[in-house]
Parts: C-alpha cells; sequence; structure tokens
C-alpha cells in the first residue's frame, strides 16, 4: 500500500509528525511556523499538495488554502487546523469538493484568549504600563494623569460601574462575561446567531450593535472573520463609541477597518485599543499602530500562548483527526458537516494506514 501522504503547512511541533511517521504517513513541511506564520505562496501551496491524503498546521498567514490547493489532490481527505477559525481555508470548496475542514477550539485556546482579553481590559483601564514606568522614571510620587477607571460597581455609593460590550458572545465572548461577571458591572452583547437562553444564563444583556457602541466603556470582539464580520468595525462604528471607550481585538483583524482605527485614535474620537490580532500579520515594522504611544496595547497575536497550554491541545486534536480520517472514519471536530455524507462515500472504511 503506498504511503499516505500529509502536508503539513504550518508545522508546530515535532512529537505530532513523530505519531504521523509510526503510523505510516509521509510527510512535506511548509516554510510557515507559528514564529513567523508567513511561510509558502498559495501557488506552492498547490505544488507541495499534490498527491496529499491531509493537509495539516497552525495558522498560515501569507497564503489562502483556495480551491486549487484543494484541487491538487483527487485524494485529499482532510485539512486539520491545529487552532481555532478556518478563515485561511476556503470551507465552501472544500464542502463541495467533499474535503472535511477540521479545528481545534481547545478551551487551553479559547479560555486563554479571554483571559488576554480581561489582562488587556484592566491593563489599560488601570494604567498599569504609566504607573510603572512613571515610578521607574523616578518621577513626582503620585500623578493625578495616572487616576484609574473603577471598573466594578459600587452598590453603597451609587456608582454603577462601566459598560462592557461582547461583539460575539460564542466560546470566548460568554468566558469573558463569565470572567467579568463578580466584578458587578452591566455586561451587554450583540450576536444575533446566539439564543435568548444563552444571554440568560450568562446574565448579558441583548443589545444591537449600534445601541451597544453607543453605551459601551468597553468594546471587546470576538467574532469569526466571515463576509459579514470583515470590517464590521470602521469609521461608521467607532464614530459611534464614546470618546473615552476602549475597542480590544483579540479575535481577527480584518473584523476592524485598521486605517479607520488608526485615524480615530490619532483624532482621540475613542480613548484606546487593546490589539492582538490585525489585518496584515505578522504587523508590518512601519505600521502606524506602532507608533501611538499608551493609548494602543499591542500583542504578536499569542493570545491563546499559555504554558501549560498553547498549541499542544489542539495538536493532538488535529493528529488525531488525521488518523481518523486516513482510517476512513469520521474525524471528532468537523467544522463542515455538510461535507460528511459526500465524504463518506468517497472514503468511508477506506484506510490508507
Ligand atoms: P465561536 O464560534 O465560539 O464564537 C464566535 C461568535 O461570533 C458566535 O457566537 C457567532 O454567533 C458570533 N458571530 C458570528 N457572526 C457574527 C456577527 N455578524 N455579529 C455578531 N456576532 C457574530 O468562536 P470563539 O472560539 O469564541 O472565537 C472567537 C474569535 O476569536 C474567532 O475569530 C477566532 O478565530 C478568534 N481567536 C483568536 C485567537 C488569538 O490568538 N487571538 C485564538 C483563538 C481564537
Amino acid at each position: 500500500m503506498p504511503q499516505p501522504k500529509v502536508l503539513i503547512f504550518a508545522p508546530a511541533d515535532t512529537e505530532s509528525h513523530k505519531e504521523l511517521e509510526d503510523a505510516g504517513c509521509s510527510l512535506v513541511l511548509g516554510s510557515a511556523n507559528w514564529s513567523d506564520p508567513t511561510g509558502d505562496t498559495t501557488e506552492k501551496l498547490a505544488e507541495m499538495a499534490s498527491g496529499a491524503d491531509a493537509l495539516a498546521g497552525t495558522s498560515i498567514k501569507g497564503a489562502y488554502i483556495s480551491k486549487d490547493v484543494l484541487q491538487a489532490s483527487e485524494g485529499l481527505r482532510i485539512i486539520a487546523k491545529y487552532t481555532v477559525g478556518v478563515d485561511e481555508i476556503d470551507v465552501d470548496a472544500a464542502t463541495e469538493l467533499g474535503i472535511l475542514v477540521t479545528h481545534a477550539p481547545t478551551e487551553a485556546n479559547w479560555g486563554g484568549v479571554a483571559e488576554t482579553t480581561v489582562t488587556k481590559l484592566l491593563t489599560l483601564l488601570k494604567n498599569t504600563r504609566e504607573r510603572d514606568r512613571h515610578m521607574k522614571s523616578g518621577g513626582a510620587w503620585r500623578d493625578v494623569s495616572l487616576t484609574g477607571t473603577h471598573i466594578g460597581t459600587r452598590e453603597e455609593d451609587g456608582y454603577e460601574g462601566i459598560v462592557i460590550g461582547l461583539i460575539g458572545l460564542g466560546r470566548i465572548g460568554g468566558r469573558v462575561s463569565k470572567l467579568m461577571a463578580p466584578w458587578g458591572m452591566r455586561i451587554v452583547a450583540y450576536d444575533p446567531y446566539v439564543d435568548e437562553d444563552r444571554f440568560r444564563e450568562l446574565g448579558v444583556e441583548r443589545l444591537g450593535l449600534d445601541d451597544l457602541l453607543k453605551q459601551s466603556d468597553v468594546v471587546s470582539l470576538h467574532v469569526i472573520l466571515t463576509k459579514e464580520t470583515r470590517h464590521m468595525i470602521g469609521a461608521r462604528e467607532l464614530g459611534l463609541m464614546k470618546p473615552t471607550a476602549i475597542l480590544i481585538n483579540t479575535s481577527r483583524g480584518p473584523a476592524v477597518d485598521e486605517p479607520a482605527l488608526v485615524t480615530a485614535l490619532q483624532t482621540e474620537a475613542i480613548g484606546g485599543a487593546a490589539l492582538d490580532v490585525f489585518e496584515t500579520e505578522p504587523l508590518p515594522t512601519d505600521s502606524p499602530l506602532r507608533g501611538l504611544g499608551d493609548n494602543v496595547l499591542l500583542s504578536p497575536h499569542m493570545s491563546s500562548h499559555n504554558f501549560g497550554a498553547g498549541l499542544t491541545p489542539g495538536i493532538k486534536w488535529g493528529t488525531a483527526d488525521i488518523l481518523h480520517a486516513l482510517r476512513g472514519e469520521d474525524p471528532e471536530h468537523v467544522y463542515n458537516p455538510e461535507a460528511l455524507p459526500q465524504w463518506r462515500e468517497r472514503f468511508a472504511g477506506r484506510s490508507l494506514i
């Protein structure tokens, strides 16, 4: 039996490679990696995918896993992402071709993003960096410009606390609401695809997008990237926000129109922004975002990366999904279940390993 071929377009470890090789697979490795996700071009990926039975990897930013890549091999069974989100894959084309797409929304990953979101919120609203720098630079003892924002309620004083507005109330948005709930402030969300029960269980108030933008002191994005969410926050939406409000984006860079955000920050139309994700990643060295000072808090798309968690659980899910697919069995974490009937007709019970 010929060896099944697995193209790992953005390798992230070596242990999973050994597991696949021990199962009889031959591997081809792409040049993207976690530190630099740019990697190979789409054309090069299509070349490397020729004859592949499975594609796998962590996020890739320089190339799109297009229909051409998917059609480079007639026997392609699965594309397994080690991370949350499949926006670099033409999922519609995969479904049409009967190819399964799996991804890995492990709690290590999405829970880590929720923790980072709260960290960013607190860092900005409590002037954490500014106070530290002030001390280390030997300034006067106290400075009123370092005053922070009281976040939660002070019921006895009649202070209602700030309003947190979550755009997207899925895994990460829901976890952020749970982490912040004990502080006692008002938490609102816009997510037209989530039912009333989830809002009720989380104690979150449903608002339309414009009302959320007008009323929130913190606007935090937790949407998946779709045609609908691309640039869902642009000049008009930023113009609706309070001049003191902050925008947090740990979801996907293109959900925000980045030049419009830069303008809003430069003109102090909003109070600040915390960004883990960008329209172009890695963020270009000459991006105006890098020069905006303390009203911007930046991190290099690594919200989910923590000791004891990181990508490891997602790589395990992805590797198990590949091995299932190569054995002709349904993988567990299918993102496009609509593809399953066609996939089963072609591959069910036909093992390559
Ligand atoms: P999820 O699928 O659980 O939740 C996404 C939510 O967005 C869903 O509830 C969905 O109904 C909602 N949504 C879809 N379209 C919407 C729209 N037009 N308006 C409002 N809401 C809409 O996903 P998740 O696991 O919570 O992940 C959220 C985002 O975080 C994704 O974009 C994911 O790629 C990103 N992410 C980033 C990192 C990072 O390292 N920064 C890591 C993991 C995930």
